[in-house]
């Protein structure tokens, strides 16, 4: 429900999840609060894509617009990404 309200306020049309997790790796997420992997701060509505689907999602954000850092998180929950898909 969290979810679907955090859906909505954003104006991003929802895209109907794959059920098995695996079927997630490639496709891209948006997280849904700021994260940390140790060393770098990724802010709530980052866009990521997903490399692994073992022990929660690990993924590498999209680059930085302004300096192209990207930044790898591990064993995220599913609960904290919404699913995009494919990017356009
Ligand atoms: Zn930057």
């Amino acid at each position: 429900m969290k979810e679907s309200i955090t859906l909505i306020l954003d104006g991003t049309p929802p895209i109907k999840p794959p059920k098995r997790r695996m079927d997630w790796k490639g496709k891209y997420v948006k997280t849904l609060r700021d994260m940390q992997n140790g060393l770098m701060f990724v802010p709530k509505g980052t866009v990521c894509q997903v490399l692994y689907t073992h022990r929660g999602a690990s993924l590498r954000t999209t680059r930085c617009e302004c300096c192209g850092v990207a930044v790898y998180l591990d064993r995220v929950a599913w609960t904290d990404l919404q699913y995009l898909g494919d990017l356009p």
